[in-house]
């Protein structure tokens, strides 16, 4: 059976006219695929009977399947997507009372190999790339569940989104093409591979990016993300400059307040000297312990005050709403268990 998924515009172009049928139908396909989020062929009103009947023997949307669907109490739903292949991977749902965002948290490996201490994908290793279309099937899988247009996708997901790149980049086409999704409402979240990020910049399409730094002080930032022995806070720092001046855009540092570890005063105060000349805002993660964990939750009091002595230095500050912590899908929390 033929995934239609996979192919490209002029491949379905050469799909259809192999069916007999004229090319226009392969827009009219695209169109019910990626806009509509047809969830079979019936549904297609505009395509006749016997065309739709042809399909129907011959090929399918997707060839994912949904696992586990996972409901939190706070509206998000964290979704294990089974690939052809047997491999899964996590993908969230989340939404925002205040807001009408709907956001798809994709995942761009199954697995990774940068070994973050704190990950809970990272206990699992490395597996391998995700295609674009399995990328792509998994913003379609939601929107087909749940009948709801996906408006925002951040790949924080499982993975390194930079390590499978050009896949990555790839799928970021087409969502913004087809799924009509701006490229600004596009985030690709990142570890530090700067080599990928100067790439990134010089893109035509530029998404908007986010940096985990979770510390900026080299030593303890190794402990805890070994990427920080390839390439450096320093070098980090340049390429980011150069993601700013490229793209018009800031960046966003996202960071995991460790109780004790990376929420004192002294790691706020290294954090404010190293963002001074960074075109940036800051979003701080209160760490999500990952069962038994040798890490901890940081108190209120010390987010506060972390929050605060960054705020001092007139950046944009947000601590990030713990969103689907009960069903294990917040921040470094997705880790592909069945
Ligand atoms: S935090 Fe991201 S880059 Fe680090 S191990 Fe986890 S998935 Fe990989």
């Amino acid at each position: 059976m033929k995934v239609l998924v996979k192919y490209s515009l002029k491949e379905l172009e050469d799909y259809v006219e192999s069916l007999g049928e004229k090319k226009f139908r392969a827009h009219q396909l695209f169109s019910w695929i990626y806009s509509k989020s047809a969830v079979d062929f019936d549904v297609m009103s505009d395509i006749n009977k016997d065309f739709r009947e042809k399909l129907k023997n011959d090929a399918k949307i997707l060839d994912t399947k949904i696992k586990k669907k996972q409901v939190s109490s706070d509206g998000t739903i964290k979704y294990l997507i089974e690939f052809q292949d047997g491999n899964c991977a996590e993908t969230v749902l989340m939404r925002f009372d205040n807001r009408s965002n709907l956001s798809a948290c994709v995942s761009s490996q199954i697995g990774c190999y940068m070994g973050c201490d704190f990950c809970a994908t990272a206990k699992r290793g490395f597996v391998r790339n995700l295609e674009p279309y399995e990328i792509l099937s998994q913003i379609l899988t939601i929107q087909q569940d749940t009948s709801l247009k996906i408006t925002n996708v951040v790949f924080m997901g499982q993975g390194e989104p930079l390590n499978n790149f050009d896949n990555v980049c790839q799928a970021i086409k087409i969502i913004n093409k087809y799924l009509n999704i701006g490229i600004r409402r596009i985030t690709l979240s990142t570890c530090g591979i700067v080599p990928k990020i100067i790439e990134l910049s010089n893109m035509e399409l530029v998404p908007t990016l986010a940096v985990s730094l979770h510390c900026a002080q080299s030593n303890i930032r190794k402990t805890i993300m070994p990427v920080e022995n390839k390439y450096n806070l320093d070098e980090l720092k340049k390429s980011l400059i150069y993601y700013c001046e490229k793209s018009g855009k800031r960046v966003t540092l996202e960071y995991v307040l460790i109780g004790s570890l990376t929420d004192t005063k002294e790691m706020a105060l290294k954090l404010c000297e190293y963002i001074s000349d960074l075109k940036c805002n800051i979003n701080l993660i209160p760490y999500n312990p990952i069962g038994v964990d040798k890490y901890k939750k940081p108190n209120k009091k010390d987010v506060m005050i972390f929050k605060y002595l960054l705020e001092s230095q007139g950046k944009k500050v947000t601590v990030r709403l713990e969103r689907g912590a009960d069903i294990d899908a917040a921040c470094g929390q997705l880790a592909g268990r069945i």
